[in-house]
Parts: C-alpha cells; sequence; structure tokens
C-alpha cells in the first residue's frame, strides 16, 4: 500500500495537500532518470543551457505570486515574505544562467617554465546527478541556491524536499518540466528522513544538505558509504555587533528585522547581538519600540506567521526560560511569548553567555542582547559559539576590520542579510554551520570537477619524462630549480633584472652555461637572507 504525507498549513490546521512517500526503489528510479536526462543535458553548450533556464526564469517570475501562496500556505509565512524569497530565487537564477560559462569554460592557463612546451587549460565539468535536500524555512530560495547552480553547471537534480513543505517541491519540479517536458532535469522525492537518506545511498555524483548540523551529520555518514561528496548547508547563530560611531537606530531596525522576520525561523537570521556600552542603552530603547510593533498571527496587521514545525516553539519556550531563570531580562516578551504555534518576539537582555539561548539556535522570533565594554569583546564574545553562518556588523569606521575578524561565511555591514540578495556571492558557513558553497562562481563550481588537459606544442629543451634522460639533462633540471627557487628572497625584490635570463639560460643547457647567465645577478647581503648562503652557493 502506498504511504501518503499530508502537508499542513501551520497557520490554520488545514490540509493543503496529499503526496505519495517515494519508497527506495522510486528515488532509485528517479536518479536513474536524472542520470538518461544528464546526458542530454550535459552535452548542451553554456548558451543551450541558458536558453532552457531563462525560460525557466520567465515562467517563475511571471507566476512568482502563485509559487508565493503555495509557500504561504505550506510554511505560514506571509505573502509578502514568500514572493521575496522567489523573487531573490529568480535573481540567482539569472545570474547563474549567465556566468555559467564564464566561471566554468574552458580557459588557458600558464603552463610555467618546467613547461614551456605545453599550452594547459582548465575547465569545469558536470557531476553527472546531483541530490538536493532542503529545509522548510525558506522552501524555494534555500534548495534553489543548489538546484540552480548544479542545473547551471549542466547536472540533473533530484530533490527532497522537506517533508513540511513537499507542495513547493512539486511546484518548482512541474515548473522547469513545462519548459523541457521530455527530460527529467528536475525531480522531486516526497518524505520523511528515510527519503532523505535513501537519496543520500543511491548513487548521486554530489548531495546538497541544507537542514540542522545534526541531521547533517547523518547525511554525511550516509553520503560516506558511497563516497558522495557533499555540502553541508546546516543551522547559525548569528551575531550582529553594534559599534559606538553606529547609526543606532539603523542598527536596531537591522536587528528587529533579522531577529524576528520569518518568525525568527531564519538561518542567517540575528540571534545575538552585543552593542557597545556607549550605545546600549540607546539601542536597547529603539530595539524594544520596534520590538513592541512586531506581532505574530493572522490577522492583517501581523508582521510575521506561525511557526512552522511545531516543535520548534518547545525549544524557543527552553531558550527563554533558561534565560530568564538564570538572571536573564525580557525587555520585551519573555516567558508568555511561546503560545500553541504562535510566538511573539522577545528582547533578552544581561543573559549568561552559557545560556542555551546564547549557544544553541534558537530559530524562533527571540534576540539577546549583550552590553560591551570593546568591539575586541563582542568579536570574542560573537566568536564563541560552535557555528559560523553570518554575522552583521554596525560601524562607521571599523566594519572592514571587524567583519573580517569574524569567523562566519558572510558578514554584512551596516545592513542585515545582505548577501543573499548578491548572486555573485558565495554563501555558506564554517564550524557546525557546515562547509561548502552555494551562490556565486564558487557556487557554480562546487558541482563540477576541474578538468586540466596539458597539450604539448613542442619537443621540450629538457626532456624528463623519459627513459632517456641523460645525467646532462638531470644537472641541468637542478640548477634550474635552484636559480629559481633556491634565492626566493632576491628573486621577489628584483624579479625583472634577471628572471628572464635566468630562466632562458637555465633552460638552454648546462650548469656552466647557467653560472654564466647568472654572472650578472647579484649575490643576497648578508644581512637581508641567511637560506641563500646555502642553496644559493651553487650557482654564484
Ligand atoms: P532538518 O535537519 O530537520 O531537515 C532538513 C532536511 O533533511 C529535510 O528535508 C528532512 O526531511 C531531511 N532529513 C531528515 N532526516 C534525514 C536523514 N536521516 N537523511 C537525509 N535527510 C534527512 O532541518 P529543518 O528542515 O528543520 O530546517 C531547519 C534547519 O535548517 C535549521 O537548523 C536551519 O538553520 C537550517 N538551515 C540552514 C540554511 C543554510 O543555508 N545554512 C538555510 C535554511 C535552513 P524531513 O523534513 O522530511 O524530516
Amino acid at each position: 500500500m502506498t504511504e501518503k504525507l499530508e502537508s499542513v498549513n501551520p497557520a490554520t490546521g488545514d490540509v493543503v495537500g496529499v503526496h505519495t512517500i517515494d519508497t527506495d526503489a522510486e528515488v532509485q528510479a528517479a536518479v536513474a532518470r536524472a542520470r538518461e536526462a544528464a546526458g542530454w543535458w550535459s552535452a548542451l553548450s553554456f548558451d543551450q543551457r541558458k536558453v532552457v533556464l531563462d525560460q525557466w526564469k520567465g515562467v517563475l517570475a511571471r507566476r512568482m505570486a502563485q509559487l508565493a501562496d503555495v509557500v504561504h500556505q505550506e510554511t505560514g509565512k506571509l505573502h509578502g515574505d514568500a514572493q521575496l524569497e522567489v523573487g531573490v530565487a529568480i535573481d540567482h537564477l539569472g545570474w547563474a544562467a549567465s556566468h555559467a560559462r564564464k566561471v566554468l569554460g574552458r580557459h588557458k592557463v600558464a603552463s610555467g617554465l618546467l613547461m614551456a612546451n605545453q599550452a594547459a587549460s582548465v575547465e569545469y565539468l558536470p557531476l553527472g546527478v546531483v541530490g538536493v535536500i532542503g529545509p522548510w524555512n525558506y522552501p524555494v530560495f534555500t534548495p534553489m541556491g543548489s538546484i540552480i547552480y548544479a542545473l547551471a553547471a549542466g547536472n540533473t537534480v533530484v530533490f527532497k524536499p522537506s517533508e513540511l513543505t513537499p507542495g513547493v517541491g512539486v511546484w518548482l519540479a512541474e515548473s522547469l518540466a513545462e519548459v523541457v517536458p521530455d527530460h527529467a532535469l528536475l525531480q522531486v522525492v516526497i518524505g520523511h528522513g528515510e527519503t532523505g537518506a535513501a537519496l543520500c545511498r543511491s548513487g548521486v555524483d554530489k548531495l546538497a544538505f541544507t537542514g540542522s548540523t545534526a541531521t547533517g551529520k547523518r547525511v554525511m555518514a550516509a553520503c560516506a558509504e558511497n563516497l558522495t561528496p557533499v555540502i553541508i548547508e546546516a543551522g547559525g547563530k548569528d551575531a550582529l555587533l553594534v559599534d559606538e560611531d553606529a547609526d543606532v537606530a539603523a542598527a536596531a531596525d537591522a536587528a528587529a528585522w533579522g531577529a524576528f522576520s520569518n518568525a525568527g525561523q531564519t538561518c542567517v537570521g540575528v540571534e545575538r547581538v552585543y552593542v557597545h556600552e556607549r550605545v546600549y542603552d540607546e539601542f536597547v530603547d529603539e530595539l524594544t519600540r520596534r520590538a513592541h510593533d512586531v506581532h505574530a498571527g493572522t490577522d492583517a496587521d501581523a508582521r510575521i506567521g506561525p511557526m512552522t514545525l511545531a516543535g520548534q516553539v518547545d525549544v524557543v519556550r527552553r531558550h527563554i526560560d533558561d534565560a530568564v531563570s538564570r538572571g536573564g531580562r525580557a525587555v520585551v516578551g519573555g516567558s508568555g511569548s511561546p503560545g500553541d504555534r504562535f510566538v511573539q518576539p522577545t528582547v533578552l537582555t544581561d543573559v549568561p553567555q552559557d545560556s542555551s539561548a546564547i549557544t544553541e539556535e534558537t530559530f524562533g522570533p527571540t534576540v539577546t542582547v549583550s552590553k560591551v565594554s570593546s568591539m575586541d569583546e563582542a568579536v570574542t564574545l560573537a566568536n564563541g559559539t560552535r557555528y559560523g553562518l553570518g554575522s552583521t556588523v554596525f560601524s562607521k569606521a571599523r566594519g572592514h576590520e571587524l567583519a573580517r575578524r569574524l569567523r562566519t561565511g558572510m558578514t554584512g555591514i551596516n545592513s542585515v542579510i545582505p548577501f543573499v540578495g548578491i548572486p555573485a556571492l558565495p554563501f555558506g558557513g564554517v564550524g557546525d554551520s557546515g562547509f561548502g558553497r552555494i551562490h556565486g562562481a564558487d557556487g557554480l563550481k562546487e558541482f563540477t570537477f576541474a578538468k586540466a588537459v596539458a597539450r604539448q606544442r613542442m619537443r621540450p629543451v629538457m626532456a624528463l619524462t623519459t627513459f632517456e634522460r641523460t645525467d646532462k639533462t638531470d644537472a641541468a633540471f637542478a640548477s634550474l630549480i635552484t636559480a629559481l627557487h633556491g634565492r626566493a628572497t632576491q628573486l621577489a625584490r628584483r624579479p625583472r633584472r634577471y628572471s628572464g635570463r635566468v630562466a632562458a639560460n637555465a633552460i638552454s643547457g648546462s650548469p656552466g652555461v647557467i653560472r654564466r647567465g647568472l654572472r650578472g645577478v647579484r649575490p643576497a647581503s648578508r644581512s637581508s637572507s641567511t637560506s641563500s648562503s646555502t642553496t644559493g652557493s651553487s650557482i654564484r
């Protein structure tokens, strides 16, 4: 008997779709179809693929409201927020389709002095079939970060959406099938965790996972059985830093949006704020005022919707209770904020840095605000979790410096989460937030393998890879390497004066010739180089 999966609107409890769960055999069959389609798709030129992807982009753009409605139905998020994620995904699709050739197409690279007789080139070839496992919080934008870039790189995709948002996955696959009805470029497999695990074991050529760190570890373990490479886009505990010279009102506005939008169910949402003591009180006032304006519900004034995953309400409640019981102060909301399915915004101050509200991903409309005496302290505390996904800095003078010191994959300076809307920027984390990158040139390359080709243009002056190599060649080779690399200090300082002559002489002949060629090279001054005294002596 076939098993069914009901998709439920979390705001109303209405069943909005019923889907058949795919068995292991059906997952395998989908991957087999994808492999067949990959033969056709990968043989097309970048320009031909761009035509198809542009057509799909047009369909998505024209039906944006319809797709946003499916997202709204399955996640409960506001229609405008759903449209925002769809729109940004469409923009990524345009970028990936337009840039794939430039990033991945064959290009020449210098063959180097040792192999000057070779013409060298590299191109990035598609892997074949990519499996994508997605979460429910941004059911379009997040998986599309993998799907779009995998397709643009010439792969086909089998996508397992979250069990909470199967309808969104089906909608996406059907919309591409309208453009390309005869080839299974994007298929959806439906089910719970077991279906995802089946996809991991199905022999796909790469698996792109987005979800929690705990599930990411299970995905890696399953993929390891076949040595299937993985990308892990996992959770976060993102911090926002406010420097003493920051625009405090703008920082508070960004913190409110970053913490509460999408009911806090954002992997790069703001969960912690570190504020310089000189502007702390002002910031808390500004944030408090804004937080009071946000409420969760289904009425026309509601700014955020329900918690999509029912169990997440308990996590939010546990974090708030832990913070408050250990001396934290709820200046907005508090223990009463989490309701049955809707959670009202909470702002916590004076929370101990080892409480769960600071160390664990909350994934709800809750934010902690901590006072710091310096931005050094802010950086240290911000880097104090195992996560490292995104971060935000508000500072007029020190934005880039502070951003660089934050151990996260992305940082926004003076605005919140801007990097998600810039397709050229890579997206991904470090530590428990995962590894690998989607978006941008890095995101395209993730779904390829580098193909290096060297073509002999002429016979080499020094025949190195032959059993007919002579002692004279060995000596010339040794001298060449010493000449090129043995005096790195001097060469780095004066490359133009002698490097060409050294090279030419070295290639053309004997150590004697090389020695004569190097006569114009001045030895390193004793004070500036000690290492050259041994390595460089043979060629003086
Ligand atoms: P989960 O880890 O619970 O699930 C993610 C996906 O994995 C779902 O499709 C799920 O299926 C599937 N899955 C569950 N068990 C397995 C398994 N054993 N093998 C293979 N797949 C499995 O995450 P959520 O859906 O709850 O998403 C929220 C999490 O995602 C948060 O931690 C958030 O931070 C993170 N996230 C990270 C992003 C990033 O880019 N770094 C972006 C968005 C979210 P099912 O739903 O059917 O259980």
